[in-house]
Parts: structure tokens; sequence; C-alpha cells
């Protein structure tokens, strides 16, 4: 079991890390094939195996000697680390994998606005997918998500420079998941979060900062402090 979550959790940062950095550089999902970022030299299987190909490679590009971000490795470490800590909380297989992938994509949403400013609707799709698996729909919960997205919707057109639409889409698939509670703790903390970010980076209120990554925090917090009272 302990295997097979190693594997799979280290794979599926891999594709993480191949499928944001294809999204970020315009490059197609199917098609085109892992290259070095710096001499585009087609990679072979071996150098993509997780964690073991930046060993072996000594973190530097077959072919050109460049070196290969420690972002990936980074990646494939935090996926294990995450799935093994569900497995820990939930000592469920199959919640594992699932809670697994919808931190992957909580985290690649991060990643992605990070780098872009931009929120893509592919991967809010696969989370809204997997959050409905996690918690399945009932009246209460269709409710609350309602009310929390029609407030949001508001506060987006009156305080428009504050918050993008997507971080309107991102919160309101969590007011699925989480306690209306446990998602206005969240997004207290993010904000707090964004707000230091802000005053450590001197930047004013009015300029533009991911705040995904931020709500990515408040939001795992705010899980496995589910996972710990449970
Ligand atoms: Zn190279």
């Amino acid at each position: 079991m302990y295997t097979f979550l190693l594997i799979f959790s280290a794979c599926l940062g891999s594709f993480s890390s191949a499928c944001i950095y294809r999204y970020t550089h315009n490059e197609d999902f199917i098609t085109d094939r892992s290259r070095c970022p710096h001499c585009h030299h087609t990679l072979a299987w071996w150098h993509l195996l997780p964690i073991f190909s930046y060993i072996i490679l000594q973190g530097k590009c077959y072919y050109c000697h460049k070196k290969i971000s420690y972002l990936y490795p980074l990646n494939e470490c935090f996926h294990i680390l995450i799935f093994y800590l569900t497995f820990y909380f939930t000592q469920d297989f199959f919640s594992t994998i699932l809670w697994g992938s919808y931190f992957s994509m909580c985290l690649n949403l991060s990643i992605v606005d990070l780098k872009t400013q931009q929120v893509p609707t592919s991967i809010l799709g696969i989370l809204s997918i997997i959050l409905l698996q996690l918690k399945p729909l009932t009246t209460s919960n269709i409710l609350v998500t309602t009310v929390v997205f029609l407030m949001l919707v508001i506060m987006y057109f009156s305080m428009k420079h504050h918050f993008g639409f997507g971080d309107v889409l991102y919160i309101t698939l969590h007011a699925l998941l989480l306690h209306p509670i446990a998602l206005c703790k969240a997004i207290f903390s993010s904000c707090i979060l964004a707000l230091l970010f802000l005053l450590c980076k001197k930047r004013n209120r009015f300029t533009p900062i991911p705040f995904i990554p931020f709500l990515t925090i408040g939001f795992i917090i705010q899980v496995f402090l589910a996972f710990f009272l449970q």
C-alpha cells in the first residue's frame, strides 16, 4: 500500500509539473513531448523518473548540463508528503487518492496563478468533479454554496480591484466542501497572509497579487484541522 502510494503520488507530482510547464508555455498537453527548457532536446524516459532522475542527473540536463529547477523534485516530494499525511488520517486507500488528488489540483492552481495570475477553468472543472466525489451534494449544501456565490459576486462587482472572478469560483467550490465557519476561517487567514505578503513586499493594496496560493494555504489548514478533529 505504502509503495503504491509513493509511486502514485510521485508520478502525479511529476505529471502536475509537466502540465503546469506546458500550460504556462502554451504547449500542447498531448502531442508535445517533454523537452529541456534550455536546449529543447527531447528527454528520454529515464530523464523523467520522479525524484530519481533529478538525483541521477545531479540536477542538470543530460544534454546541455544546465540546471534543472529544484521545484520539480520539490513538487514531487510535496505530493508524497501530502498523500502519506492523508493516509495517516483517513486510513482508507480510496479516500487518500481522492483527497490527494484534491490537494494536487489546489497546488497546481496556486502555481499557475503565481506564474500567470490566471485561473484555468480546466483545473477548476477537474477540482469540482473531485469535490463532488468527496462530498456529495445535499439541499443545505447547495443552498449555502449559492448564498456564498451570490455574496462573492456582489463583492466582486463592488470591489473590482481586490480579487478576480477565478477567486470567486475557487471559494465557491470550497463552500461545497467546508463547513461555513471553516470556510470563513480559511478566507480570513488567507486575507491575513496576503496582507502580510503585501507588507513584506512593500506593495500597496491596489497592486494585483495572486490570491489563490493564500486561499489554498487557508483551505488545506482547515481540511487537516477537520481530519485531526475527526
Ligand atoms: Zn538541456
